[in-house]
């Protein structure tokens, strides 16, 4: 079953007013399949549209015109509530700069999201714990971020990403911050996530980043160019 589709998405942002208003048409006509199980690169060069395409599809924005379906619903017309509830649910975000809580431990850190689901307290933990335990910290959980690598705290980001178990885990630059060794750490984690069956898109610049995965879709002038389908 596809995970996303979407057919002639486009995306315009406007600035300014009147005579002086300024269009930029950051998407132009997306279609983009991806099914449940791949791991699919999205890259391009600066501008091409990746972070808006990544935002759309993760529904942290809207697009200006197109049809998506994520997860087999078209979420066309649903309000911000509806959004961020789906959302909440489906999708998974890891990010560059890993947004951990600074004073709560690994295993808090990746309970949180699951306290705006009503989970009980102890089984939040116990989820945690699991969640901790399957990107290899089951040793940290009782440790603050400013005491974990940069690769370890990246993890601890994708645990609290998993324990909601969403259909998609969208990865925005999820090595940019990492040196060599632990960029290699958290793409064999993704190789990992790959065999069990998890759906990943990573937005990447770097080329050897990109090509780990096992579909690049290449984005060009707000249009796919490459790999739009599986
Ligand atoms: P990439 O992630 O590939 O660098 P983006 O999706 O960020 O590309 O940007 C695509 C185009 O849309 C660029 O021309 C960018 O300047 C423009 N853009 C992105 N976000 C906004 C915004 N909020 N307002 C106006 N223009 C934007
Ligand atoms: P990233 O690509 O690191 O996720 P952003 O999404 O913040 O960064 O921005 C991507 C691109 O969109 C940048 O080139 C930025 O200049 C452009 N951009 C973001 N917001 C605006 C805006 N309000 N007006 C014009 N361009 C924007």
């Amino acid at each position: 079953a596809a995970v996303v589709e979407m057919q002639g998405i486009t995306k315009t942002y406007r600035s300014g007013s009147g005579a002086r208003t300024v269009e930029v048409h950051a998407l132009r006509g997306v279609d983009l399949t991806i099914e449940q199980g791949e791991y699919v690169a999205l890259m391009g060069p600066s501008g091409s549209g990746k972070s808006t395409l990544m935002h759309i599809i993760g529904l942290l924005d809207s697009p200006s015109g197109g049809s998506y379906r994520l997860g087999g619903r078209s979420v066309e017309g649903l309000s911000e509530v509806e959004l961020a509830r789906i959302r909440n649910r489906r999708v998974g975000f890891v990010f560059q700069a890993f947004f951990l809580l600074p004073r709560l431990t690994a295993l808090h850190n990746v309970a949180l999201p699951l306290v705006y689901r009503g989970v009980s307290s102890a089984e939040r933990l116990k989820r945690a714990k699991a969640a901790l335990e399957s990107v290899g910290l089951g040793d940290r959980l009782d440790h603050l971020p400013s005491e974990l690598s940069g690769g370890q705290k990246q993890r601890v980001a994708i645990a609290r990403a998993l324990v909601q178990e969403p259909d998609l885990l969208l990865a925005d630059e999820p090595t940019g911050n990492l040196d060599s060794r632990s960029s290699e750490e958290i793409l064999g984690l993704f190789d990992e996530l790959h065999r069990q069956g998890k759906t990943i898109v990573m937005v990447t610049h770097e080329h050897d980043v990109g090509a780990r995965a096992q579909r690049i879709v290449r984005l060009r002038d707000g249009r796919i160019a490459d790999g739009g389908h599986p």
